[in-house]
């Protein structure tokens, strides 16, 4: 077993390092430039079946979410309201939806639209309807100014990259 860094044959069992980021297996001198060690078999654990599958659900969801719904206008004074309603400051309306207070507050004085997610949380708190389906297209599905593109085109754009 040689050493990842060095490249020297390793006395013994080589030390799980990660230097600079990587995960490589060293000799004990080059053991000193590690910040710290890893283990073959629970980062195979990890990668495999924890972090992955839950990280591809996450993004999918929200993905959905945000294709199907907005922040309604006037967010901020459906949170502010609800919030009184329910005698709650702005500290623990935070502490309910995991935001800080200041985050709260930016909402409520519609400083800052609360992510898709973070609106859920806040309906699901506060029993109030934060989104909705888009009233109206902000984007146009087809931008005009795209010049449509034949085959032919693409052809003659490529040929002419290529002549360089
Ligand atoms: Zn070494």
């Amino acid at each position: 077993m040689k050493c990842e860094v060095c490249g020297r044959e390793i006395p013994g069992k080589p030390i799980h390092a990660i230097i600079e980021g990587a995960k490589l297996l060293v000799c004990p001198a080059c053991a000193k430039y590690s910040s710290g060690t890893w283990k073959e078999r629970k980062r195979a654990t990890l990668t495999a079946k924890t972090i992955k599958p839950a990280v591809r659900a996450r993004r999918r969801r929200t993905n959905l979410a945000e294709e199907e719904l907005e922040v309604v206008d006037g967010y901020g004074e459906i949170v502010r309201r609800a919030r009184e309603r329910r005698g709650w400051s702005q500290e623990d309306l935070g502490r309910v939806v995991g935001e800080k207070a200041s985050v709260i507050r930016r909402i409520e004085r519609e400083a800052m639209a609360p992510s898709i997610v973070l609106a859920r949380k806040l309906e699901h708190a506060l029993g109030v309807k934060l989104l909705a389906p888009p009233s109206e297209p902000t984007i146009p599905l087809a931008p005009a100014k795209t010049p449509t593109l034949t085959l032919g085109d693409l052809v003659k754009i490529r040929e002419k990259g290529e002549e360089k």
